[in-house]
């Protein structure tokens, strides 16, 4: 497996010179909104630590991943009225991942409602301003 490269876009949006529609953040992870979302609210939850994937991230990090998604999660269900959420995460070029440091998909769901394909549509900017305020809204009040 290749390793860590610290120029990747999400390295660069953690480090503040790429930016990004935060909407979490603590000692151990970032949560930010996909550029191209699959389902209104999509967002990606982020390791603070150096981790390209599954394959390569501490267990003891991977949890506060873990810990971070149950929470954005939480809060999509309100913040989007969702009926389900989807949770993905690709690990390699042969499992799917393009970006190569370790996230999660977070997708807010409405029933009879497919996701669209990845990549399909950069979101118009306004938009994604108004789902971070939404998601940031219900954090605080959960
Ligand atoms: P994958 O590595 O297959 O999980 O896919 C990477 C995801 O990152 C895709 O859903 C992209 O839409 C998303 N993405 C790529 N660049 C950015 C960016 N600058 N900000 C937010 N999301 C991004």
């Amino acid at each position: 497996m290749a390793a860590y490269d610290t120029n990747n876009i999400f390295a660069k949006i953690l480090r503040g010179e790429l930016p990004c529609h935060k909407v979490y953040e603590d000692d151990h992870v970032f949560a930010f909104l996909d550029i191209m979302p699959r389902s209104p609210g999509h967002t990606l939850i982020i390791p603070k630590a150096a981790a390209r994937n599954i394959l390569d991230i501490s267990a003891e990090d991977y949890a506060h991943v873990a810990r971070g998604t149950h929470k954005i999660a939480g809060v999509a269900m309100k913040a989007f009225k969702a009926d389900g959420i989807t949770v993905q995460q690709f690990n390699e070029p042969a499992g799917g991942q393009v970006v190569f440091h370790l996230h999660m998909h977070v997708m807010p769901r409405k029933d009879g409602v497919a996701l669209l394909p990845p990549a399909s549509r950069k979101e118009d900017p306004k938009v994604l301003e108004e789902h971070a305020r939404l998601l940031i809204a219900a954090l605080a009040s959960a």
